[in-house]
């Protein structure tokens, strides 16, 4: 992609009400938009990232067997007195249709999977089976902060599981949360699951999975060896403290919840009264896990996690590009018609083998402020063309965490790039 011929750019100022360090930079970045407090609009650069992010929890959940659906945000009100939850849940968004219907925007999505479930249930042979989607999701949060790490509108991938009995239950939901893990470390995250009960839309067992980091809202003790954790609020276990599961020393840290899974038992199924046959022809109740990954939050925490003074430090598996491609002018207009040519057919060299490349051409901008973009960007490599590597036929080869640029040979770089990114 041509930098020229984007409609986003970025700011050379950061917000002034930025109260964190992705609210800064996702701005500054041109990643996203912010239309009021707590909504933002995705721009192309955001939304390739977090189209990454939901992709990686797409292919874990697809590993899980769970099926793809698509479920509506507009949700009726009935539903919602069912579950006795329109009165009851603070953050739901209600809105009324021209003929005084009532509606809810979806918070969460109980409401509909439940009903929708119910029409495909009958006997155990319909059992056990998940589904997920991955959509938007309205909250009337009292006070949105923290740029995308708590907004009104967000995006969240649900997943829905239904079993005959609680054995069958458990095993998936411990399948799922060693999926989650999955997904938190391909996206580069160090990620505790945190035992965790409360909650508005809590029954029985769940765990919180906190991303470690100090720009985090929820105060956690964490082992330093393995996954395991729990919340301060409700912990039995202190600071230095051995851990239970491996006994490495327990430490007191900050984390973001990034996701959240739950047994909710009976609870819906009890509601909208969905039962199955079983194998003597009795009638049981189905029983219902939920787990959910708050896809546009992870996006904020892997920038919290991942910056220095100067921008966003992406990791490869979720960056927007995997190369930044700058081209740098000259005042001699043959060297700067040279250093063009070289450039554009390197981008399409790269484009031709799949690799993702931002080609920052603009002949407007100072060598300075291209890199400055470069930082603030955060892609993981840079790729110079000037006057100067043109004369050693090389390229100049700069990986964003590390500040040693290097000259790579032209006839090498595809074959560097090739492995840089397999590493
Ligand atoms: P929190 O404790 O942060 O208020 P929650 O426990 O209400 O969140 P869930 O209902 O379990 O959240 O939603 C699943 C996931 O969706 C959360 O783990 C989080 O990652 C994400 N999420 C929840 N609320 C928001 C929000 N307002 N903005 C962005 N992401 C959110
Ligand atoms: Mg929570």
């Amino acid at each position: 992609m041509k930098y020229s011929k984007l409609f986003s750019k970025t700011n050379k100022t950061a917000p002034a009400d930025a109260d964190c360090i992705n609210a800064k930079y996702l701005v500054q970045g041109g990643f996203v938009d912010q239309e009021m407090a707590g909504v933002y609009t995705w721009l192309p650069f955001g939304l390739r990232v977090l189209h990454k992010v939901e992709n990686i929890v797409r292919e874990e959940m697809n590993v899980l067997d769970a099926q793809e659906i698509f479920m509506p945000c507009l949700q009726p009100r009935e539903y919602w007195e069912t579950t006795k939850r329109w009165d009851s849940v603070d953050i739901l968004f209600k809105i009324k249709s021209q003929t005084e219907k009532d509606y809810a925007l979806g918070a969460t999505h109980e409401e509909v999977v439940t009903p929708l479930a119910q029409k495909f249930i009958q006997s155990y042979k319909d059992l056990p089976f998940a589904t997920y989607q991955i959509n938007t999701k309205f909250r009337d949060e009292l006070r949105a902060k923290s740029g995308v790490l708590r907004g009104r509108e967000f995006r969240m991938k649900d997943m829905y599981s239904f079993h005959t009995n609680l054995e069958d239950l458990n095993e998936f939901y411990a399948r799922a949360l060693q999926s989650y893990l999955k997904v938190f470390s391909r996206c580069g995250l160090q990620v505790k699951a945190v035992e965790a009960s409360g909650g508005i839309f809590t029954q029985n067992q769940s765990h919180e999975f906190q991303a470690l980091t100090s720009a985090g809202e929820d105060l956690i003790i964490a082992c330093e060896k393995c996954e395991f954790g729990q919340n301060s609020e409700v912990a039995t276990l202190n600071e230095g403290d051995k851990c239970p599961k491996c006994g490495g020393v327990l430490n007191k840290v900050k984390g973001i919840e990034v996701g959240n899974i739950f047994n909710l038992g009976t609870k819906y199924t009890d509601a909208f009264d969905v039962n199955f046959t079983d194998e003597n022809g009795e009638q049981k109740k189905v029983l219902m896990g939920c787990y959910g990954i708050g896809t546009s939050r992870l996006v904020g925490a892997i920038v919290e996690t991942f910056s220095d003074d100067k921008g966003i430090i992406w990791p490869k598996s979720v960056a927007p590009f995997q190369i930044h491609l700058v081209s740098l002018g000259s005042k001699d207009a043959t060297v700067v018609e040279q250093v063009n040519s070289t450039a554009s057919s390197l981008h399409d060299e790269l484009e031709s083998a799949g690799i993702e490349v931002l080609w920052d051409d603009r002949s407007d901008i100072s060598a300075g402020a291209k890199f400055a973009d470069v930082d603030l960007i955060g892609i993981p490599l840079r790729l110079v063309v000037s006057e100067k590597t043109l004369r050693e036929n090389s390229v100049e080869w700069k990986e964003r965490n590390s500040a040693e640029a290097k000259l790579i040979l032209s006839v090498d770089v595809i074959e560097s790039i090739k492995s840089f990114l397999r590493s």
